[in-house]
């Protein structure tokens, strides 16, 4: 049974959309509704806000210089810390794929050279092995390490909580995963999952490490709050994509363009300093690794495609071919983008709902083909003679048996000769792209190699993409990329015999542009482009395939991630809203909903009752003037409500406030738990159980609201302007822009403000230095 003064809530509720008449004083808003973000229910939302209440205002007047200067202190510890662990998970990545890579390819070309078909089986049992141990490890320990993990963390930065994402279990099945799935050939990359694999290290250093694996410390429980956590996970991100491709500038922008949504000044200093961090860590290793220490990592190498010594001027003919490059990844990457849009869809509804022995099945069937084509097609291909040896870039062709590498023998007839295919298909993968990339070689391939491995690989990478392994796409795309832009090159380099062109260089090009065709993405990719290659001279070439990539994909659909995204049910707030959210207004954006109200002294029941029928995070709280005006108080979490309940400390016998008037307030409750919004993994409402008694008393929740909620008139528009009558815009505020930039998660909406008491403009908000900082006030104007 209702008490009837929540009983009194639920009725104001009902009144929803209906404005209250004006009040004298000004302090009669009605919450008409709480508009949030449309995410099916599915998925709950961070809370990226700062939870205002009692506890929270006594912690920030306790707090000294000293204890901001240790928070900041700590901060950059993390930092640094964050970036010595993703550098270290990254070499391991490498090392083991390198390695595994290198056995496979050692013991499989010695074996052919007794029996070609033991040697072929061996190869597809080797890749076999590892692709099932992926497999194995996501679908049984850690499902939410299947993919690359960006659309996730994307989703997480954007205020978003999918579930698992951030657990040391799928840290454990990204590092393992993806060992597995690139080691055993598929056409999938592992720069994704490093990704995936920086922001999980960062959040577990961020929580203090694994509560359940019993890997935690004390000492690092410092940061609990979403908020903090945000930002580690910024840095990890940053420092995922500086480990994979050693571009620690790249890194940094990766996070900035790509997966944050909101970025401070400050922040962009501690991601830099954990990209640079992470450039130092593994430069190191590596340079522990050249004595030959990390067996075959080292002969193979990090993902770093050095071509300096390739083209270093292009003239003005080249650019039209250079724009064909980039308008030919803008159609491959947005037809990418759509094949595994529908693939995935598929996969998702039917093929992965039979269950995970399905999706082992699935995976070993793709390896299998893989291996299949690579070893296959590479035999019906007919091997071409070694090139003349430059003497400025002597060549080493074809390799020794068991050395893989450029210019690969496999079942050529005569020793001095070479397989094209075989070259890339046969190979590591950052051996291929070195290849594809490599200059100073004219029609080291041929068109119909290089068309052959095109089709394939495409339609590979397309199958493979959402199979349940860990699988980045920035390897495929190079791959796929390169192969178009060194097919253009060739064209290019026998039409302009005159001019110095390598096609190496166009390769690279196209990796560009197909990567922007289909992540859309574009300062960072051409700061990792530049960085990978280590080539400065071609920056101006790669912005333009890009920019015309990306543009010709936004043309047909959405970026790579933000598809997945949305596949996946994670609800993004883009930075652009949807057209048609133009002329809405917030109280239509909160679908007629009734708002479930709290009354500020309310029965322990009604708590019980009200959290049970609905799945709510965020409740208004109420209070009566004693004119008998309503009052919205704040908003009270769902999360605190909880451990209110369960401590049953604050129950209290009196239906009445316990404030006493003084602005004190009696708190029994240790007040450090509502400092911050508790985890929304934390207890649920069944997990408590409460006697008749208890169920009998009281709680007051003034000192546990958050005071200062985001409350937004009910005609505010959700987006950009209002077009009126005359169909020009009136400018407004924006409830979407509200949410996106300060990373809300819930906004009350309520009927006009009827009176103004003050008026705050940019003066007020720049204080003036005095001897005594506690002097120091806002100054505001009566009106
Ligand atoms: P999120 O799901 O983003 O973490 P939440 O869990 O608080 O936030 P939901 O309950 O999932 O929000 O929201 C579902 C729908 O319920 C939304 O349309 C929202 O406007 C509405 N809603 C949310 N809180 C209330 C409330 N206190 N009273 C009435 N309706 C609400
Ligand atoms: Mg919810």
């Amino acid at each position: 049974m209702l008490s009837n003064q929540f009983q009194n809530g639920i009725e104001t509720a009902k009144l929803a959309w209906a404005p209250l008449p004006n009040t004298e004083d000004g302090e009669g808003d009605e919450v008409v509704g709480v508009s949030r973000k449309n995410d099916g229910d599915r998925v709950e939302s961070l809370d990226y806000e700062v939870v205002e209440n009692h506890a929270y205002r006594e912690e920030q007047a306790q707090r000294g210089k000293l204890y901001v200067g240790y928070y900041v202190g700590v901060k950059w510890l993390f930092a640094l810390l964050i970036g010595v662990g993703t550098g270290l998970a990254a070499v391991f990545i490498n090392i083991s794929v390198e390695n595994f890579a290198g056995w496979k390819f050692s013991l499989t070309f010695s074996v052919i050279q007794k029996s070609y078909v033991a040697g072929f089986l061996l190869y597809i049992l080797i890749n076999l092995v590892l692709v099932f141990s992926s497999a194995f490890i996501i679908t049984n320990f850690a499902p939410a390490a299947a993919g690359s993990g960006i659309p996730e963390i994307k989703g997480y930065l954007n205020g978003v909580d999918t579930h698992g994402i951030l657990l040391f279990r799928t840290l454990i099945g990204k590092i393992f995963g993806s060992i597995g799935s690139v080691g055993g050939g598929l056409a999938l990359g592992k720069e994704g999952p490093l990704v995936h694999t920086g922001a999980c290290i960062a959040s577990l250093l961020g929580q203090g490490g694994s509560t359940k694996y019993h890997l935690s410390s004390r000492w690092l429980q410092f940061f609990n709050s979403d908020r903090d956590r945000r930002d580690l996970v910024t840095c990890g991100c940053a420092a995922g994509v500086a480990a994979a491709f050693r571009a620690p500038v790249g890194g940094v922008l990766f996070a900035l363009e790509e997966v944050t949504s909101w970025w401070r000044s400050q922040l962009m200093w501690r991601v830099f300093f954990t990209s640079a961090i992470v450039a130092v860590v593994v430069r190191t290793a590596m340079g522990w690794c050249k004595s030959g220490k990390c067996g075959h990592f080292g002969s193979g190498g990090f993902i770093i495609w050095d071509i300096s010594g390739g083209q270093e001027d292009y003239s003005f003919e080249e650019l039209l071919p250079m724009a064909v490059i980039g308008v030919i990844g803008g159609l491959l990457g947005a037809l990418f983008n759509q094949l595994t849009r529908y693939i995935t869809y598929w996969r998702r509804n039917y093929l992965h709902k039979k269950g995970n022995r399905f999706k082992i099945i699935e995976v070993c069937l793709i390896s299998v083909i893989t291996s299949v084509i690579s070893f296959g097609l590479p035999l019906f291909r007919k091997c071409s003679p070694c090139p003349e040896a430059d003497p400025n870039f002597p060549i080493e062709c074809p390799r020794p048996p068991g050395m893989y590498g450029n210019y690969v023998n496999f079942f050529c007839g005569k020793d001095k000769e070479y397989n094209d295919l075989a070259t890339i298909f046969f190979n590591t993968q950052d051996d291929a792209i070195r290849n594809l990339f490599s200059a100073k070689t004219i029609h080291e391939y041929s068109a119909q190699s290089l068309l052959t491995f095109l089709v394939m690989f495409y339609t590979l990478a397309v199958v493979t993409f959402g199979t349940a392994v860990p699988a980045g796409q920035f390897v495929p795309g190079i791959m796929i990329g390169s192969t178009y832009g060194r097919l253009v090159g060739m064209f290019v380099v026998s039409f302009y015999k005159k001019l110095n062109i390598e096609e190496g260089t166009y390769a690279l090009l196209g990796a560009a542009s197909f990567l922007g065709g289909s992540m859309r993405m574009t300062v960072s990719l051409c700061v990792i482009m530049v960085e990978i290659t280590n080539n400065l001279k071609l920056l101006p070439l790669i912005m333009l395939v890009l920019l015309i990539s990306k543009a010709v994909g936004d043309a047909f659909n959405e970026g790579l991630y933000e598809e997945q995204a949305r596949l996946r049910g994670i609800p993004l707030l883009e930075s652009r809203p949807k057209y048609e959210m133009r002329k809405m207004q917030a109280k239509e954006a909160c679908r007629n909903q009734k708002v479930v109200y709290f009354p500020r002294v309310i029965k322990v029941a009604d708590v019980v009752s009200s959290l049970k029928s609905n799945n709510h995070n965020g409740f208004p709280v109420i209070d009566h003037t004693r004119s008998g005006e309503t009052l919205v108080i704040g908003l009270v979490l769902r999360s605190h409500l909880l451990v209110l309940l369960q401590s049953k400390v604050d129950f209290q016998h009196s239906p009445l406030p316990c404030d006493t008037g003084g602005g004190s307030l009696p708190i029994r409750h240790n007040l450090s738990e509502f400092v911050k919004p508790a985890s929304s993994k934390g207890i649920s409402i069944h997990d408590i159980h409460l006697g008749p008694d208890d169920l009998e008393m009281y709680i007051d929740l003034a000192p546990f609201v958050n005071r200062s909620p985001y409350i937004v008139p009910d005609d505010m528009s959700l987006t950009k302007g209002l077009y009126g009558p005359s169909e020009e815009m009136i400018p407004f505020a924006q409830v979407y822009n509200l949410f996106r930039q300060l990373g809300l998660r819930h906004i009350f909406v309520v009927p006009r403000a009827s009176r103004v008491i003050g008026m705050i403009t940019r003066k007020d908000l720049l204080i003036e230095e005095t001897d005594d900082p506690a002097t120091v006030e806002l100054q505001s104007t009566s009106v």
